[in-house]
């Protein structure tokens, strides 16, 4: 959230009053929830120009210190000199960004109207946000070289300490240091003889940059690694590589279009290869880490060079280490999830984007709202290199570009040892009435498909046993009382839970108003699970949910059941859509496929729509032609309609059509300014003195201030003020000029506010 900062800052840069010459100064960026950077004078004894740009610096704040990064120099300060205060001290011999890097952050900060300082701060591994050395260090040891001593006889340990006389052995015959983990190996414990002879003068220790370890394998043309062959292209794939590979050194997008298993990844790989060959590096973005090890496995086989792998679930020691062998250039591939798209990289030859229509790529919970898969485009520009979007059901912006010739498109057709797609049908749930959540045809097709030996998905959107605990006496539903929600049922944990604040409460057995019993009502993950091992109690099930997959190692361990076959049934939300290879399903079904149709959300039509090509992806991958059910109460719906017709391609030219008609993305541009506070007058009136006071810029609408779709979340009052405009460059300007009168509104007190750039979900 963006919060006014407390104006005293501005004011108590007071100390460095030295003559009243202009002086030329630094322009620092600070982890500052302020748009503004921050001059300084260079540290004493060094000119500006001496100052990279992009390095680290220590600066004094107030009466604190406190980190930044250098990001330009100017002429003239932009306070007056006397307020200048002095750089205690610069971190980083050379640039910790380097120029097209820094480039991409200070373009982030102005297209998503988020201050520098943080924009810079969240592409950072923390240890680095704390002034940790750039490079890895390790620590060496050596004989001190003792003056007037020198040259003299080494010096002796005393007789009685076998561990210091080794030391100082293995030191004199090493007198240009020893590796710390080199003494260990052949000296254990021998720390305390260490400490010993240091206290008594005898040794020293220093750091030097280490051999990063991702390194030891790098040698193009010559690896050490055995890698695997690849297999021989089809022609669509070649083609693919042969257009990507020729953009090399030139910016263009393309957007890599084809079915799950249609063989995107091969043309990731060897497009990665050319560019390894060139003595390039490749940056891979992928939605989730926990979803794709297969990915980075095939990456790690096939590819003669060491992997930097970085994802949210690292810990901070493995995120810096990823970040300093990525920008030491060891690391020659960097693959890694939404903020891997800042990850340095020198050399930078191509950027992949797997599955790029993917939600998560977009930060909309906090901090600066940016997309991955557009900034990814940005970088690409700014580095003149090819990016490759590959998707099965490439995103409505994207489709949107491709047709207006801005994207190249990159078709992958079916293989020819590939089965045909999947059949979908509608099972109209107003004509087969549904027990616990599954109808009758949908049974049938299970045992049929069952009995053949295959192996079936079932997937519905929503985990726990039910989205309802109902009392059918009085009525009564049990409500999160920190949102506007209702409690999920958990039956296993015996938890009613809030799926928006994560409140949890035991599940009472009786109504609290009326005392008489309650029921869930609806189905989630559970309940199916808990309904098809009735039905089929001789077939093993596994289900994939957040709750049963809560780590990368059950995940794993799940998914292996079902690609190795020995679970039938796989029960799973969202979780089973993504880049799983599981060939033995021969049957998809769709349970609950109508929340997309009638939302609120424009995006959501687009949304169910990929679900369902990314469920029927699963089916029939390998074995014959697959099926696919979907179980809908609209079975008329036009969007319904068109993907049965004419699949992805005809459902997202029916809803484009609609997207101009309604001047709604990629048609239109949106911001969406969100404020909450603990009441829901508080965040109104911020909203609405907000667009009392915006700019005249007729080309831009101003839509609200709305409460939002669910108002009340974690005992917060959310509403939304909308902003949209056909002409992209009329809304930024509004917002540039805008922003800083909204944060200096009264009302900004009182509320937390942030705006999204491109918001994907609007409700
Ligand atoms: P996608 O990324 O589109 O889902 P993959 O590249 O993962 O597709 O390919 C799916 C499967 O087909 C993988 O097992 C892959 O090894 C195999 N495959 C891809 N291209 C070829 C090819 N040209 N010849 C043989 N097998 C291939
Ligand atoms: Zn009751
Ligand atoms: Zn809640």
């Amino acid at each position: 959230m963006i919060s006014p900062l407390p104006t005293e800052l501005s004011t108590d840069l007071s100390t460095a009053a030295v003559d009243n010459q202009p002086s030329a100064v630094l322009r620092v960026a600070l982890d500052m929830p302020r748009a503004t950077l921050f001059d300084y004078l260079p540290p004493v004894g060094l000119t500006v120009a001496q100052v990279p740009l992009g390095a680290r610096v220590r600066v004094p704040v107030g009466a604190r210190e406190r980190i930044g990064v250098v990001v330009e120099s100017a002429d003239h300060p932009s306070v007056s000199s006397s307020a200048l205060k002095t750089i205690r001290a610069i971190i980083d011999e050379s640039a910790l960004f380097d120029a097209p890097l820094l480039h991409l952050l200070r373009w982030t900060a102005q297209y998503y109207h988020h201050p520098l300082g943080e924009v810079i701060a969240a592409a950072l591994p923390k240890a680095l946000r704390e002034g940790a050395p750039a490079m890895s260090l390790t620590q060496n040891w050596r004989l001190r070289e003792r003056g007037e001593l020198a040259g003299l006889a080494a010096p002796q340990a005393p007789r009685r300490a076998p561990r210091q006389q080794g030391l100082l052995a293995l030191l004199a015959a090493h007198p240009q240091g020893i590796a710390a983990s080199e003494i260990a190996a052949t000296q254990p414990s021998w720390r305390e003889a260490a400490r010993a002879l240091e206290a008594r003068g005898l040794i020293e220790h220093f750091d030097v940059p280490a051999a990063d370890p991702a390194a030891g394998g790098v040698a193009p043309g010559g690896s050490t690694m055995q890698s695997e062959q690849p297999p021989p292209l089809s022609e669509a794939q070649s083609e693919a590589v042969a257009q990507v590979d020729a953009a090399a050194g030139s910016f263009a997008v393309f957007v890599l279009q084809g079915a799950t298993g249609s063989g995107k990844s091969e043309v990731y790989l060897q497009c990665a290869a050319r560019a390894l060959a060139r003595d390039q590096s490749v940056l891979v973005l992928v939605p989730e880490i926990a979803l794709t090890p297969q990915l980075v496995e095939r990456f790690r086989r096939r590819l003669p060079c060491p992997i930097a792998v970085l994802h949210s679930a690292l810990s901070d020691a493995e995120r810096l280490a990823a970040w300093r062998s990525a920008r030491a250039g060891s690391a020659r591939i960097v693959l890694g999830t939404r903020s891997a798209v800042f990850a340095p990289m020198p050399r930078l030859g191509l950027i992949v984007v797997d599955e790029e229509h993917d939600g998560s790529y977009k930060q909309h919970e906090s901090g600066c709202r940016y997309s991955a898969r557009d900034l990814s485009v940005a970088r690409a520009r700014q580095a003149q290199v090819p990016v490759v979007l590959g998707s099965a059901t490439p995103a409505f912006e994207t489709l949107h570009n491709l047709q207006r010739g801005r994207y190249r498109g990159l078709l992958l057709p079916r293989r020819p040892d590939q089965p045909e797609a999947p059949r979908l049908a509608l099972i109209d749930l107003r004509a087969h009435a549904a027990t616990q959540g599954l109808s009758l045809p949908v049974v049938e097709a299970l045992r049929r498909h069952l009995a053949a030996r295959s192996q079936v998905l079932v997937f519905i959107n929503r985990r726990g046993y039910a989205p309802t605990l109902l009392c059918t006496a009085c009525g009564w539903i049990a409500p999160c009382r920190q949102c506007d929600a209702r409690l999920t049922v958990h039956r296993t944990a015996a938890e009613l839970r809030c799926h928006h604040c994560g409140a949890a409460e035991p599940l009472p057995q009786r109504c609290p108003r009326c005392g008489l019993a309650v029921k869930p009502v609806g189905q989630g993950t559970e309940r199916i699970e808990e309904t098809l091992q009735q039905l089929f109690p001789e077939e093993s099930l596994v289900r994939l949910d957040r709750d049963t997959a809560a780590n990368a190692a059950e995940l794993e361990n799940r998914m292996r059941s079902v690609r190795d076959g020995s679970a039938r049934i796989l029960v799973g939300t969202q979780i089973v859509t993504k880049g799983h290879h599981f060939p033995g399903i021969a049957l998809a079904v769709v349970l609950n496929a109508d929340q997309g149709l009638f939302s609120t959300d424009f995006r959501a039509a687009e949304r169910l729509a990929q679900t369902i090509v990314q469920v029927a992806g699963r089916a029939g991958r390998e074995h014959s032609r697959g099926e696919v059910l979907i179980q809908t109460e609209y079975p008329d719906h036009p969007l319904l309609q068109s993907l049965l017709a004419g699949g992805y391609e005809g459902f997202a030219t029916t809803a484009l059509r609609e997207r101009a008609a309604a001047q709604w993305p990629p048609f239109g541009r949106l911001a969406l300014l969100r404020a909450s506070a603990l009441s829901p007058e508080a965040a109104l009136e911020f909203l609405s003195a907000a667009r009392t006071i915006a700019p005249e810029e007729h080309a831009v609408r101003l839509l609200g201030p709305v409460a939002a779709g669910m108002a009340r979340r974690a005992g917060r009052h959310y509403a939304q003020l909308l902003l949209e405009s056909r002409d992209r460059a009329a809304l930024h300007r509004l917002l540039d000029q805008w922003l800083p009168l909204v944060g200096a509104l009264p009302q900004a007190r009182r509320v937390r506010y942030a705006l999204d750039v491109d918001p994907i979900d609007i409700q």
